[in-house]
């Protein structure tokens, strides 16, 4: 663990860099516009904690009406549990016995549930769950165009369904139908071609589970690209959006419906750094590098300075191009940078320092930080 960046009621410029922020006015913003969406929808909110791997977060987005939270790890649901979230998808198939154990172990005290498209993964988490004596949570997922996890829609998943629903200690719920790939699709109109065709496969899924009297009360996917997409389609019931909390320069770049920005949300998370050598005019750097922001969505974004740009970034640094309209940057200077990709970012900090008007607000553990098992 490194040092705690900050104290509650430090000025930013007493943060101790890199440090990464949370401008708590437009994360507040971003939690309340999507909440206020799915109850008007009349879908279900289960945002995803790989975003934030932050219960105190997780548990936020519950208070502002979501039902539980999703993650893609086991370490992840271990740490939203013991941070008092008791209702957790795992968005994401497991295999291994020690892992299902481990979830097992969680699901004593909370609602776990998890992603099958395979036999031997039912065979698996029902020899845990029973070893345990506990129920999973269980949804077939099926490819809907992603082309990643999830067995085929139609007969194939409503089979792998009929089998959970036979297994101990599992119980059938629904379907996972993510489209990962239709996120970032440049524009809207290709987004929408997308989610319609993934709404055809859930659709065709639906048919035989009916014929074969398997009730399907979740349709879970959907993220920050294509949320109201899914929402609008009437075959999902519940949303599992993750990035729109933050936001990054990826999502910014996906153009909204009239092209250009996504702004459906506002950039809340920015990594904080220093000015620690300016040797040309033209030129300075900070102490932020590929430790402290994820790089392979490209550089981070300044944010709020006119013609100054990142050009390079290293383990430890980042080179600032200064142009002629920015004036110069001084030793000792901060800078705000967005990220071009939240979620492997925030995997780079031990702590949130949640910023309001100038002054910390409050200091928030990244608890599942590193959690890769
Ligand atoms: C990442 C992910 C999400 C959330 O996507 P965002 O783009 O972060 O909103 C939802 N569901 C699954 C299965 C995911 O892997």
């Amino acid at each position: 663990m490194n040092v705690i960046p900050a104290q509650v009621g430090s000025t930013i410029d007493e943060i101790d860099t890199p440090a990464l922020i949370v401008d708590l006015d437009a994360f507040e913003h971003n939690l309340n516009k999507l909440a206020g969406f799915a109850r008007e929808a009349g879908v279900r909110l289960r945002p995803h904690a790989k975003t934030h791997k932050c219960p105190i977060i997780g548990l936020k987005q519950i208070a502002a009406g979501a039902v539980g939270q999703c993650c893609q790890k086991v370490g992840e649901a271990e740490a939203l549990v013991r941070g008092g979230v008791r209702d957790v998808l795992v968005s994401n198939e497991v295999i291994a016995l020690p892992k299902l154990r481990r979830l097992a172990a969680l699901a004593t005290d909370a609602n776990i549930a998890l992603c099958f498209d395979a036999r031997e993964q039912v065979d698996a988490a029902s020899r845990a769950a029973t070893e345990f004596g506990v129920t999973f949570g269980a949804l077939v997922e099926i490819d809907v165009g992603m082309q990643r996890c999830g067995v085929a829609p139609g007969q194939p998943a409503a089979d792998l369904a009929r089998c959970i629903a036979d297994a101990p200690g599992l119980r059938f719920r629904g379907l996972q139908a993510y489209h990962g790939t239709a996120q970032h699709l440049p524009n809207l109109a290709q987004r929408e071609r997308a989610i319609a065709d993934a709404a055809n496969a859930v659709r065709a899924t639906l048919d035989p589970l009916e014929r074969d009297g398997m009730r399907c009360e979740v349709v879970c996917g959907a993220g920050t690209g294509t949320f109201a997409l899914e929402a609008a389609s009437g075959v999902w019931n519940e949303l599992q959006a993750g990035s729109y909390l933050f936001m990054d320069t990826e999502y910014a770049r996906i153009g909204g419906a009239e092209g250009g920005l996504y702004t459906e949300f506002r950039h809340s998370l920015f990594v904080l750094a220093t000015v620690m050598s300016a040797p040309a005019s033209d030129r300075a750097i900070v102490d932020a590098g590929l430790k402290s922001y994820s790089g392979e969505k490209g550089p981070p974004w300044v944010y709020g300075r006119e013609d100054v740009e990142v050009v390079g970034i290293s383990d430890e640094h980042g080179k600032l191009r200064v142009g002629p309209k920015a004036g110069r940057l001084r030793l000792g200077d901060k800078v705000m940078l967005i990220p071009g990709h939240c979620d492997p970012t925030v995997n780079l900090h031990d702590w949130y320092v949640a910023v309001r008007a100038g002054r910390v607000e409050a200091l928030w553990p990244i608890t599942a930080r590193g959690a890769s098992s």
